[in-house]
């Protein structure tokens, strides 16, 4: 069946459901949705279970939008007088990609008012779908940057939603005549593995069907060299072949050369969720500056992150979303960073269900809940094996943290420095809540925390999505007020001569990056303070072969950096577990031992030789699993 008559189908049945003089103008398939253009979005509205039931009766996400759009300066007053001023309105965006306003405001509960009747207020106003949120406590300029540059393009993307809408709804070879092209028994699914196997870093899967292909993660090996993917591979090209990208989220090693995937040909999606998309924004522009400082080989430029950016759309953990003709994307909490997703795949008519975990903590953090492990349905899993060796047991938490106050008592006792590298995402937030705690409840003296890099940046990211925080973190921020992101401790390091000054300057923790060592700021404290035996490094998380942060914690005292010479290692190293957001080995077993329901094949990635190995072979040990541990570039046949 062609496409226009498919639609033509589809706003019949519409039409049948919907009561009567309720007008549908069009009928459009845009990205993902199934768009419902209508001349009455008020009685739309009003007719608060409407687009529930279409939504389940014909399986397909809906939005309905009005065959036109008020203007937005008159809606823009429009909103202002119906909701009441304590609401506290900060920003209104009207983002008309999506025919959706965003209401920032500061008691969103307000602008909702109660059981919605404000919010369907607004919609019958203005025919824009409101959509509120609370006034972020940090501004992000990424943040503000990226949906001002949405909005900027915002043609171009109709254009391209509508393009990608028709071809995930494009119909199958066979489909209609049942077994002329594409006989029942040719179904198969199959995963190529182009990096991130029996090595971190470098995460790329790609997963194909006879009719579509995607990609899950495009990322970079974190050590010195920069290592790529095998993008060159036959299976994947022409890019432009490919039906999506899927990113897990927003770290280097799982999303640093997406934009690459632009200057090469793709012209599809990516699909992420809203914080991944902006950290890896944020993380990928930051990364090109790093690069650049470094006078390495830019990959691509800041132009190919915009377009990565114009391409994306973003879901919610627990949507199910069409991506493929036979593919149905969802992602759930990994607990890892902001915004980190378990990608579950289900293919074909329910033919089968695969998963891919991306980084994940079975173990709730000071941020987040822990990853999820239950799914409608599940044949096979990839999973990271990060600390999937017999022996890579992790501190819980509360012991490291101990830790860590000890570590940093002693330090600033003897009036030397702390030096933590961490990721800006993730791990810098953990370590940023436990000192904050740490000198509240006076466990450690109060001393200036600088953070340098990207962190402040990545904070504020955190505090404009709180709905992918834990619940207690939340309620510590919006109930009780109480932000220890905000608090005074904290100081941004944002020019060269502050820098020197905390070089030269009391005792005090430096929180930077990168975390592995391998660039960034805090190779500058590194190579001022290294030989002073007062200070101290902490790891505190990951430290992948190949980097200078492995090479430390292995004991190197004299550490070569190329053109900057060598440095000497005299401060302390101190190593504390237990603040990774990845599982540790204990966690990994049990992730899949309460895993439901039980898969039939169980591959680990993401992971040393060692450690996928070991956890392979206790996996199918323990529980009787099939287990695996690929290699890079081999394909797995599933079905
Ligand atoms: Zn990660």
């Amino acid at each position: 069946m062609q496409i226009e008559e498919r639609l033509r189908e589809l706003k019949e049945k519409i039409n049948d459901k919907v009561p009567k003089g309720i007008t549908v103008t069009q009928v459009e398939f845009e990205g993902p949705e199934l768009v419902i253009y209508t001349d009455d979005p008020k009685r739309f509205a009003d007719e608060a279970d409407l687009i529930r039931i279409l939504a389940r009766d014909l399986r397909k996400r809906i939005v309905v939008r009005p065959t036109i759009l008020e203007d937005p300066e008159k809606a823009y007053n429009d909103i202002k007088e119906v909701v009441p001023e304590t609401a506290g309105i900060t920003d209104i965006f009207f983002d008309a990609d999506t025919g959706e306003v965003l209401i920032e405001a500061e008691k969103p509960g307000v602008v909702i008012g109660k059981n919605g009747t404000t919010l369907r207020d607004i919609t019958r106003h203005i025919g824009w779908t409101p959509k509120v949120v609370r006034t972020p406590p940090i501004e992000s300029s990424t943040v503000k940057q990226v949906r001002q540059y949405l909005r900027s393009v915002n043609e171009e993307r109709k254009q391209f939603l509508r393009t990608i809408g028709r071809r995930i709804h494009r119909d199958l070879p066979g489909k209609d005549e049942a077994t002329k092209d594409a006989p029942k028994k040719d179904q198969w699914v199959r995963v190529t593995t182009l990096g991130c196997c029996r090595e971190v870093g470098r995460a790329a899967f790609l997963l194909s069907t006879p009719n579509s292909k995607v990609l899950i993660d495009c990322g970079e090996k974190p050590d010195n060299a920069g290592g790529t993917p095998y993008l060159y591979v036959p299976e994947i090209h022409p890019l432009s072949q490919l039906d999506a990208v899927v990113l897990t989220h927003a770290h280097l090693d799982h999303c640093a050369l997406i934009p690459l995937l632009y200057k090469y040909g793709y012209e599809g999606p990516v699909y992420a969720t809203p914080p991944t998309r902006d950290l890896s924004a944020m993380l990928q522009l930051d990364y090109l500056d790093v690069i650049h400082k470094e006078d390495r080989k830019i990959p691509y430029s800041s132009n190919e992150v915009k377009t990565y950016i114009r391409h994306s759309i973003t879901l919610n953990y627990g949507s199910v979303t069409d991506i493929a003709p036979d593919m149905k994307l969802t992602f759930h909490n990994a607990g890892h960073i902001l915004g980190s997703a378990i990608a579950h795949f289900h293919v074909g008519d329910g033919m089968y269900n695969i998963a891919f975990t991306g980084d994940f903590n079975y173990a709730k953090s000071r941020l987040f809940n822990p990853a999820v492990n239950q799914f409608p349905r599940l044949e096979a899993i990839f999973m990271e094996s990060t600390y999937g060796g017999s022996n890579d047991f992790q501190q819980p938490r509360l012991e490291a943290e101990g830790r860590l106050y000890e570590t940093v008592n002693t330090v600033i006792q003897r009036g030397g420095k702390v030096i933590i590298p961490a990721f800006a995402v993730g791990r810098s937030q953990e370590v940023m809540l436990a000192l904050e705690e740490g000198m509240r409840l006076e466990k450690i003296p109060k001393v200036k925390i600088y953070l340098d890099g990207m962190i402040r940046e990545a904070t504020a990211i955190h505090t404009t999505y709180p709905e992918y925080l834990n619940n207690e973190l939340r309620n510590l921020i919006f109930r009780e007020g109480m932000n220890p992101f905000l608090s005074e401790c904290f100081q941004q390091v944002d020019s060269s001569e502050l820098r020197e000054k905390v070089i030269s300057g009391d005792p005090c923790v430096i929180i930077t990056t990168s975390g592995m060592l391998n660039g960034g700021p805090v190779m500058e404290y590194l190579q001022n303070l290294a030989d002073d035996e007062k200070n101290a490094l902490i790891f505190v998380g990951y430290q992948a072969d190949g980097t200078y942060g492995r090479r430390i914690q292995k004991g190197w005292r004299e550490v070569p950096m190329g053109r900057k010479g060598t440095i000497t290692i005299n401060l302390e190293i101190v190593t504390v577990d237990g603040f990774s957001g990845h599982s540790d080995r204990r966690q990994l077993m049990n992730f899949i031992g309460q895993i439901q329901p039980r898969p039939e094949k169980i591959f680990c990635i993401h992971g040393d030789e060692n450690s996928t190995i070991d956890l392979a072979s206790s996996i199918y040990k323990r529980y009787h699993i099939e287990t695996h541990s690929p290699m890079n570039l081999e394909t797995y046949r599933m079905v």
